[in-house]
């Protein structure tokens, strides 16, 4: 039956395509294994890196992220997604672990130069979380045994080793290129449905560009766990060529009162 479906799933458009991927996505590891997991793993991951205390911070970011998650709810229902900042100015970078867990380096919040560019961003991980990356991959990873074992408490040292696996640039959290397509697609939609300018997406390319060749030694790998490629830079050039000239939102004046704390 599952070959006969085949030839079907090659006619079907790109987001039906995205369907089927989330459909065996959750034949690998159930929803309610997911969320369970994501909580389990979340506990770890601010045990093994430390949250920002500044929380005027912490609020203003998960404001950016609140109406960009309700954009995402049409296409993967019943995520409750929760943002936290991790304190680390020399990270410039974001990550999401199963069941909506997604964190933000300061760094990146001290490198980005508007709202439009963090709202991409945090748009792209709410799209890998859309998508269950982390989920399948931990899930192929480590096999569903395990991670049963996981959710009832058992393996606590395996925990650990995902959570850092899954944190930062690390081998956990380096997608496949059809994740990161996705990943960018349900993220532009998100972005621009919130009124940002799409552009934003690119300009934060290129100031990690200007970053990279200014302090290499001084910043970790930028953006590592999601490298912006010559093709992932030509697909976002194409998606806002499609959407128009619409503009948008920065709110750069808002963003730099927002996180003026992290230039001091
Ligand atoms: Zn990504």
């Amino acid at each position: 039956m599952k070959v006969a479906a085949f030839p079907l799933v090659l006619a079907l458009s790109l987001s039906d395509c995205t369907a089927v991927r989330q459909q065996l996505g959750l034949a690998l590891i159930s929803e309610e294994t997911e969320l369970d997991l994501g909580r389990k793993l979340a506990a770890q991951v601010e045990k093994q890196e430390k949250p920002l205390a500044d929380a005027k911070v912490q609020a203003y970011v998960r404001q950016v992220v609140a109406p960009l998650a309700q954009q995402s709810l049409g296409d993967r229902p019943g995520v409750e997604y929760k943002v936290t900042v991790i304190d680390d100015l020399k990270q410039v970078n974001a990550f999401a672990i199963p069941g909506g867990y997604v964190y933000v380096y300061s760094g990146l919040l001290k490198a980005a130069q508007n709202e439009a560019e963090l709202a991409g961003v945090l748009a792209h991980e709410i799209g890998h979380v859309v998508g269950r990356h982390s989920a399948n991959h931990v899930a192929a990873q480590y096999g569903l045994e395990l991670l049963t074992h996981l959710t009832l408490g058992e393996e606590a040292g395996q925990l650990a080793e995902m959570a850092a696996g899954l944190a930062g640039a690390g081998a956990l959290a380096r997608f496949s290129r059809d994740d990161e397509r996705e990943a960018d697609e349900y993220g532009f939609r998100y972005l621009a449905a919130c009124g940002y300018d799409p552009k934003a997406l690119l300009t934060f390319f290129t100031k990690l560009d200007q970053l990279e060749k200014s302090r290499p030694s001084d910043l970790e790998k930028l953006f590592a766990s999601h490298p912006p490629t010559p093709e992932r830079i030509e697909r976002i050039e194409k998606m806002i060529a499609k959407a128009g000239a619409a503009g948008g939102k920065l709110e750069k004046e808002r963003f730099l009162k927002e996180t003026a704390s992290l230039r001091r």
